[in-house]
């Protein structure tokens, strides 16, 4: 178990474009690893490994249970539908903003062994899927919200 550092905008480094994995190995296998360590430490719902300084298409994201989907190469093939609701982000810590995402969307991506797998999800998973390939290309929510949220209750 290895929990990484979270990279915190403004780093440049979360602007940068993510280059594919070419072959899925022990290595990205640890990285995958590590990742689920560091989110459940942060209490994400989703991170993306360029969140932690490693410039590959990677991205973890809760199954809404107790477990993962690993995306290795993720591609979102289609979209349904709009929902518009809050967001934050693991690198943007203490702020949140509105954003609209697809309310459903179909993806895939090579899983920790290296096969193609594709997946449908909607709701909160379809808006986590969005928001972790967009990391993979540099994009913050921060970029596409439409409204900061400042909530005075909140305790950051
Ligand atoms: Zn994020």
């Amino acid at each position: 178990m290895a929990i990484r550092n979270i990279i915190e905008e403004p780093n440049e480094i979360l602007r940068k474009v993510c280059r594919p994995v070419l072959k899925v190995n022990d290595h990205i296998r640890q990285l995958l690893d590590d990742m689920h360590d560091t989110m459940i430490a942060a209490d994400g719902v989703g991170l993306a490994a360029p969140q932690v300084g490693v410039l590959r298409q990677v991205v973890v994201i809760s199954d809404g249970a107790d477990g993962f989907i690993d995306l290795i190469n993720p591609e979102i093939l289609s979209t349904e539908g709009e929902q518009t609701g809050e967001e934050g982000c693991l690198s943007v810590p203490g702020r949140a903003g509105i954003v609209t995402r697809p309310m459903k969307v179909t993806f895939r991506g090579l899983n920790r062994e290296g096969e193609m797998m594709t997946y449908e999800g909607e709701g909160l998973l379809a808006r986590a899927v969005c928001h972790e390939v967009d990391h993979l290309k540099g994009q913050l929510y921060i970029d596409i919200m439409t409204e900061e949220i400042f909530d005075d209750e909140e305790d950051q």
